[in-house]
């Protein structure tokens, strides 16, 4: 099957590592041209210094908590590639602690980075994207939006508001033509689960993951892949996929605590 994804312009943050990079190695195979962003562009280099022999990339530093510092990227995205077809917004992390560990400053940083990390992007993408023959937003959310945990208080809080903001934006950029879908993620191994198992102590990963797995009542007993990740992120850029808005596509293995 063709995604049809060859030539279209797609804009992805966070795409040094895990879902992002793993998001853009297919995307590059499938021949789309690519806008990417990190904080640290030195690491985003080196982790994509691949695919510039497949395709068009053009990289940059950005933090998506700046407005100034998005607003930059995405000119230079537009500049370079001639306009924007689709745009991920993935780049975070999750603030793992209980309420009583949480300072307010870190609190108000996390609301920062999940609500503002994902609408600076479409603000300043929309009028691209609202030229696009079929734009699309893909932000990238977890499980958690719909099913707090206690020790992932704020960061569920959180990104229980970026899902409402989705489904508000899917509303209001339908006039556009643009479409916004979210993919709901479990627990995938990527950075942020490797920084924990190292800072765990244990020394299997496998067998680690698996009892993480298990404790989550995760059916496929396992942790996914960010490649795993990357299909269905691509499917929803896909300009096929032209009346699927406003969705939540959960990728958790069959969480089923969660039905
Ligand atoms: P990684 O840590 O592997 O990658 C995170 C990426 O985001 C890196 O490229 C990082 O680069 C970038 N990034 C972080 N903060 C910023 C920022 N302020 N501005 C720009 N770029 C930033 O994480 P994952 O691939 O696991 O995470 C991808 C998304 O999926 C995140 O939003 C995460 O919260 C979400 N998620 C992940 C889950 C999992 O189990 N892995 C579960 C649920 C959601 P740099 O540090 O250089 O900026």
């Amino acid at each position: 099957m063709d995604l049809q994804l060859a030539g279209r312009r797609l804009l992805i943050t966070g795409a040094s590592s895990g879902i992002g990079l793993a998001t853009a190695r297919l995307l590059a195979e499938e021949g789309a041209r690519l806008a990417l962003c990190a904080r640290d562009e030195d690491r985003l280099r080196t982790a994509t210094a691949d695919l510039g022999a497949r395709t068009d990339v053009v990289t940059a530093s950005c933090d998506v908590t700046s407005r100034a510092s998005v607003d930059a990227f995405v000119a230079t995205a537009v500049d370079r590639l001639g306009g924007l077809d689709g745009v991920v917004c993935n780049a975070g992390r999750s603030l793992m602690r209980s309420l009583d560990e949480t300072t307010d400053e870190e609190i108000r940083d996390e609301f920062d980075l999940k609500i503002f990390g994902a609408l600076h992007v479409i603000r300043a993408t929309r009028t691209a994207l609202a030229a696009s023959d079929r734009g699309a937003v893909v932000i990238v959310n977890a499980i958690l939006s719909r099913q707090p945990e206690t020790r992932l208080a704020v960061t569920s809080a959180a990104r229980a508001g970026l899902l409402n903001l989705s489904s508000s934006l899917a509303e209001e950029l339908a006039a556009d033509g643009t479409r916004v879908n979210s993919v709901l993620l479990g627990l995938i191994d990527t950075g942020q689960w490797q920084r924990r198992f190292a800072e765990s102590g244990a020394d299997d990963f496998a067998a680690w993951s698996a009892e993480i797995a298990d404790d989550r009542g995760i059916a496929l007993g396992r942790f996914g892949s960010a490649d795993e990740l990357a299909f269905p992120i691509a499917t929803l850029l896909s300009p096929r996929n032209s009346y699927t808005t406003g969705a939540t596509l959960e990728v958790g293995g069959g969480v089923h605590r969660y039905v």
